[in-house]
């Protein structure tokens, strides 16, 4: 199980509709972070605040500055620390992480996933909330 390398995947398949919010997040951004907010409707992430479409892709997923010109792209959230549950629980499980193609996948996690599924749990202490069970 090697460290996320913010090959972005996650984000760009789910952050179109595909990710859940609670009220409270809501409800909280809405008092704290207004520029979140915009893009909540009807208790839904995420819409163009102008449009009201639902967006394609989230808005806060960003391209990391590059060093070299020909590196790989690094995705980077612009609202890491008031990102939603959803996102901090991501990735929770090894059948998902393959489905995903998630980059923290090695050859040996696919030979032993319950192992793996460990390792993945004590990668993901401080990233999960405290209400993961
Ligand atoms: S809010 Fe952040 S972590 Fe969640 S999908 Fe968007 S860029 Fe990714
Ligand atoms: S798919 Fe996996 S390696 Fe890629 S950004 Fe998401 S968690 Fe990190």
């Amino acid at each position: 199980m090697k460290n996320c390398n913010q090959c972005g995947k996650c984000c760009i398949k789910y952050g179109d509709g595909d990710l859940s919010e609670t009220q409270e997040e809501i409800d909280l951004w809405e008092i704290f972070n207004p520029d979140i907010f915009d893009y909540v409707k009807n208790n839904e992430i995420w819409f163009d605040p102008k449009s009201g479409v639902r967006l394609k892709r989230c808005p806060f997923l960003d391209i990391a500055p590059k060093i070299k010109p020909s590196e790989k792209d690094k995705y980077t959230c612009s609202i890491y620390l008031d990102r939603p549950e959803d996102c901090r629980h991501y990735p929770s499980l090894i059948a998902e992480m393959v489905r995903d193609e998630c980059e923290m996948i090695e050859v040996s996690d696919l030979k032993n996933p319950k192992k793996a599924q460990e390792k993945l749990d004590i990668l993901m202490l401080d990233s999960r909330p405290s209400s993961y069970p």
